[in-house]
């Protein structure tokens, strides 16, 4: 029946776009709907412009327990099996050397110390002294020829998938959850871009999603609608105790200085990833650095 579905997913960034694929490639739902406010997938958060295109798997992360690195990784080996496996791979995951540096005793005594307890798990792990560093990022190690003054080490590794376009990622994500259904005749997946969702509500042990034009029934409902997820949680009644604080991220580019990824310390009072100079993966030639931290009272 028309707008009518076992699942209905609300945004297609990466989230909702994963789990499109994965429930119709792994599961026997048959009627998926997505409904996503803009003309095409990724065009918030995930976009490729708007985040650092890191692929995250623990080993430099430096505020990330082992267990919470572990589980990281597994989630991050699932996504590079899956984009390496793509025939358009090479616009979705790609592979710069990344590390983290440590700039003074404090943080080389944190990085050795990691180093001991990491590396055992990430078997590409090196720990990186001053010329190591220099043979990866010269610029980072060298000042006019000589080696800098400053007491550095560095965690890291250089021939790993450490970048993704996440936009490019919901794409295929979408593509190939499409192509999933076209092999089974009994599932069905609608796409409704340019579709806000105004409302929600529980109807008959199901949901009511209404949109400007549109109202959609659905068996189960997720919503993947990043920071305006909590919002239309407020609209049912549910996490009113919570709130969102928008913090806003730039980025600065310059002529190319940095090979790869190269992370600073994290700042344990932030509760974000440390700011970082990589290459953009669609701007060959130049370094990006960021992102900032403004709060501004918007979500986009
Ligand atoms: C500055 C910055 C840097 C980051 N760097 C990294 C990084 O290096 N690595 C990493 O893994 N992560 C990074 N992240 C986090 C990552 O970008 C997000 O976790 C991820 O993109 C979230 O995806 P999502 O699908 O949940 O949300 P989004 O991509 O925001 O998707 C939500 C979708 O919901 C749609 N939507 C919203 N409201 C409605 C509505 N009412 N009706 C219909 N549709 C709606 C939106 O249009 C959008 O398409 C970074 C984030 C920021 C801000």
């Amino acid at each position: 029946m028309q707008n009518q579905y076992d699942l209905l997913i609300v945004g297609a960034g990466v989230s909702g776009s994963a789990l499109l694929y994965l429930s119709t490639k792994y599961t026997d739902i048959t009627h998926i709907g997505v409904i996503e406010k803009y003309a095409a997938p990724a065009r918030v958060n995930s976009l490729s412009s708007n985040n650092s295109q890191t692929l995250h798997c623990g080993d430099i992360e430096t505020n990330y327990t082992l267990d919470k690195a572990l589980k990281v990784k597994r989630a991050a080996n699932m996504l590079r099996n899956y984009a390496v496996a793509q025939p358009d791979a090479h616009h979705i995951i790609f592979k710069y050397p990344k590390m983290v540096l440590g700039v003074g005793e404090a943080e080389c005594k944190l990085l050795r110390q990691r180093f001991e307890t990491f590396s055992p798990h990430y078997p590409n792990l090196k720990l990186l002294d001053k010329k190591a560093i220099a043979r990866i990022e010269p610029k980072v190690a060298m000042h006019n020829d000589k080696f800098r003054e400053d007491d550095i080490i560095a965690l890291g590794s250089t021939d790993e998938y450490t970048a993704v376009n996440f936009e490019a990622l919901s794409r295929s994500f979408v593509r190939q959850g499409e192509i999933e259904a076209e092999k089974h005749p009994e599932k069905t997946i609608d796409l409704h871009y340019n579709e806000f969702v105004s409302h929600i509500r529980i109807d008959n042990g199901g949901f009511i999603v209404q949109t400007q034009g549109t109202c959609f029934r659905t068996r189960s409902l997720v919503v993947c609608a990043g920071g305006h997820s909590l919002k239309l949680a407020h609209d049912m009644g549910y996490g009113l105790h919570y709130s969102v604080l928008p913090i806003a991220g730039s980025y600065y580019f310059t002529p190319h200085v940095l090979n790869g990824k190269v992370y600073t310390v994290q700042n344990d009072a932030l509760p974000f990833a440390a700011i970082h100079g990589d290459p953009d993966v669609l701007v060959p030639g130049a370094t990006r650095f960021g992102p900032t931290a403004l709060v501004l009272p918007i979500l986009e």
